[in-house]
């Protein structure tokens, strides 16, 4: 056997997998088709929200301390609809905590684990390699890629999946899954405000988007505004002026004057669930067990905890032993917070995303429950933040 556990896939779910498999004896080889580059950070300025549950896990992978200066907490959350005169407000302190989840650049993120992964002994990095095709034998799986030194192959006991929404692993083991492409784009960029934000994140409930604001260092913020695509095509058409003049009246006032909009982007959404994440010698985890909207900020923090149960159970298993029952006790495990959060994103969407008949009066009730009720606030921000499913 060349590897006791192949990782495919090296963003930030594949890389932390590796990172919590550091002090075990498996011998672990991860594949990531593009380049590990530690010295030049992707994608910057993309702003990330951690949730505690995250903190946790990257606490347990010794990663925090490295990071945790480049973090900034949130330390409340303002939840609102355009035209409802009302709101909700969720505070780190109403549940004990000194924040309610953290935003970091996801490039800063992916650089500190790609750095924990090129000094990890028992890890080996094949970077710009891509997997083809898996066999799958009796006592191992064989995998094969594309390299620039021509079609390789490798045989291991068990892949894990992190190779994102298009896995081809999940094509290649042939596991179905669902998918909901209701051609819908998420913008992101950064704000410059005339005042600081005070360390609140907002959740705006526009029409028909949504649109999540993070605090960032000094007076700027991150933006992820979720649209259709017709709306999308409409802004990137607009010059900035325009597109600040369109954000400052969807937003109101309650942040001051936005000043400027920079390094705006976007990508097309979509969301997969994979029917079963876990296939002959094979698990999938991350984006390519579940690709979720980003309107809840959800996708990594459950990502991560998909990586703190596997790692646990990985560390218990003999690359020798048979691999079925880690299998069936990873999916038995991870199923309810995987229901959980697609439950909590699909009522997000109902209630807020698609217009239904006496739509107002139900979102102002819904508003009116969360804001008034403790238990509503309280198993609301316990599942956002991911504590449900932690011994924490
Ligand atoms: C706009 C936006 C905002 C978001 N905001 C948040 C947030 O605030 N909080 C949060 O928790 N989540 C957020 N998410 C979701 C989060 O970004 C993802 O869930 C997370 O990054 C997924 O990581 P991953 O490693 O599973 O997948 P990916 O990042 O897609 O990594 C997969 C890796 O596999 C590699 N790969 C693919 N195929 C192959 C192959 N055949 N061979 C070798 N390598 C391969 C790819 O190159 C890639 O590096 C957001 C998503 C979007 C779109």
């Amino acid at each position: 056997m060349d590897y006791d556990i192949a990782i495919v896939g090296g963003g930030l779910v594949g890389l932390a997998l590796a990172r919590a498999l550091a002090a075990t004896s498996h011998r672990i080889v991860l594949i990531e088709q593009g380049p590990i580059d530690v010295t030049t950070p992707k994608s910057i300025d993309r702003p990330l929200t951690l949730a505690p549950s995250s903190q946790y896990c990257l606490n347990q992978l010794g990663v925090w301390p490295t990071i945790e200066d480049a973090v900034i907490p949130i330390r409340t959350i303002h939840v609102s609809r355009q035209y409802l005169p009302i709101h909700t407000l969720l505070t780190a302190s109403a549940f004990q905590r000194q924040a309610l989840g953290y935003v970091i650049p996801a490039g800063v993120l992916q650089q500190v684990l790609q750095h924990a992964a090129h000094e990890q002994a028992n890890l080996t990095v094949l970077s710009s390699c891509h997997i083809q095709s898996i066999d799958v034998k009796q006592d191992h799986s064989q995998l094969i890629y594309q390299s620039s030194k021509g079609i390789q192959q490798l045989r291991v006991s068990l892949v894990v999946a992190a190779d994102g929404s298009q896995s081809t692993v999940r094509t290649q083991l042939r596991i179905p899954v669902q998918q909901y492409d209701d051609q819908h784009w998420a913008m992101v960029g950064t704000l410059q405000l005339q005042r600081s934000h005070r360390y609140v994140a907002y959740e705006r409930f526009l029409k028909h988007s949504i649109l999540a604001l993070l605090p960032y260092a000094k007076q700027r913020m991150g933006l992820v505004w979720c649209m259709t695509k017709s709306q999308w095509q409409k802004i990137e058409a607009l010059d900035s002026t325009a597109v600040l003049t369109q954000l400052q009246k969807s937003l109101g006032y309650r942040l001051g004057r936005v000043l400027a909009v920079e390094g705006i982007q976007a990508w097309p959404l979509t969301a997969i669930h994979a029917q079963s994440c876990i296939g002959p010698r094979a698990v999938l985890i991350g984006n390519a067990a579940h690709t979720l909207y980003p309107v809840a900020a959800q996708g990594l923090n459950l990502g991560l905890r998909d990586v703190l149960v596997l790692a646990d159970q990985l560390k218990q298993w003999s690359a020798s032993a048979d691999v079925v029952p880690l299998l069936n006790r990873y999916q038995q495990l991870r199923a309810p917070d995987h229901q959980q959060i697609r439950r909590l994103i699909t009522s997000l969407l109902r209630l807020y995303g698609r217009p239904f008949p006496m739509q107002r009066m139900i979102q102002c009730g819904a508003m009116i429950l969360f804001d008034q009720v403790d238990y509503c606030r309280q198993r609301l921000g316990r599942c956002a933040m991911g504590l449900a499913h932690l011994p924490i």
